[in-house]
């Protein structure tokens, strides 16, 4: 693609960014559409968080993705959020308002779209939810959102898991989420299967022999397994649910739709499932993984 006058720019602000796999899916959809736009990766030291933010609207970026550990400090330096966004408190996608930017999130319906296409269903499902951080956040209220019959959070630090599950029943207006300590986890009960939702960083790249529970039996509760991890593609979690009988999945096409949907919100544009096929292979590609 020719840069030119016109070239749009968007990019991803965290710390650190260098593993990031979303130039591959932005750059890849701008440039099969014919649109004249670049995504870069942004790293921003701690501390100048808001020097960024501003620096990015005065420079007139189209938008920009948000990651760790950035997620919810950024608040303070929008123009505003969308209701979603707000009552997740963490966003992932700025997009530009009038002042300032305007924060969204994209994460919760990019696992919607991938649990979809994956045919994961959540409505009337017993939640498991291992980790009470920002994405378990995004996944709570998802599941609150779309019928789960239950929610457990299963957290190492109890206090986060049971502020979360408080926050989940509030907005749900029923009492549907329930905390657990994580060294708890054998009391939960062996007569149900769980779709159980990983979202710590426990098992990420380079540590990919750790995972969150090594207990086997643990593993025979779990119908589907859901790792938001993308880095490893099959994390030690995948394989240990899928010894137990159930249905894995990695979080590289939460990843792949968190980062469409931020694309449909830059630039207006709908990306058809032929193109979303395409970037995943470039994400793929990238990874190094067929
Ligand atoms: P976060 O807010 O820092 O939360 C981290 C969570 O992991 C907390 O629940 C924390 O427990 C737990 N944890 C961390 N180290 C642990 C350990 N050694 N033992 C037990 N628990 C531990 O992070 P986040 O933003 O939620 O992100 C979490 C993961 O989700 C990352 O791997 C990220 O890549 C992934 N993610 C993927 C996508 C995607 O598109 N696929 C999107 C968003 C996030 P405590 O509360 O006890 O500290």
């Amino acid at each position: 693609m020719e840069i030119n006058g016109c070239t749009c720019v968007c990019g991803l602000i965290g710390n650190p960014v260098e593993h990031t796999m979303s130039p591959a899916i932005h750059n890849t959809l701008a440039s099969e559409q014919g649109v004249n736009l670049v995504y870069v990766p942004f790293h921003v030291p701690f501390g100048q968080l808001e020097e960024a933010v501003k620096g990015a609207f005065a420079l007139n970026l189209l938008g920009v993705n948000v990651t760790v550990p950035y997620k919810s400090a950024v608040l303070p330096f929008l123009e505003g959020t969308d209701p979603l966004a707000g009552q997740i408190g963490a966003v992932n996608t700025l997009v530009r308002g009038e002042r300032g930017f305007v924060g969204y999130n994209t994460d919760m319906p990019g696992l919607y779209r991938a649990m979809c296409e994956d045919g994961v269903n959540i409505e009337g499902e017993m939640v498991l939810i291992l980790g009470a951080g920002g994405a378990a956040r995004a996944v709570a209220m998802l599941a609150a959102r779309k019928g789960a019959g239950k929610i457990v959070l299963l957290n190492r630090t109890y206090m986060k898991a049971e502020s979360l599950a408080e926050e989940v029943n509030r907005a749900a207006g029923r009492k549907i989420a329930m905390a657990m300590a994580l060294e708890e986890y054998s009391r939960l009960p062996s007569e149900e299967r769980f779709l159980a939702i990983q979202t710590t960083n426990v098992g990420m790249f380079p540590k990919t022999e750790e995972t969150l529970i090594k207990d086997e039996a643990f593993y025979r509760k779990v119908h589907t397994g859901y790792d938001l991890i993308f880095n490893p593609a099959r994390t030690r979690f995948m394989s240990l649910v899928e010894k137990g009988g159930g249905r894995a999945f990695s979080g590289l096409k939460m990843l792949l739709y968190q980062g469409i949907i931020a694309y449909e919100l830059w630039t207006g544009r709908q990306v058809q499932a032929e193109l979303a096929r395409k970037a995943y292979g470039e994400m793929k590609r990238a990874m190094g993984i067929s």
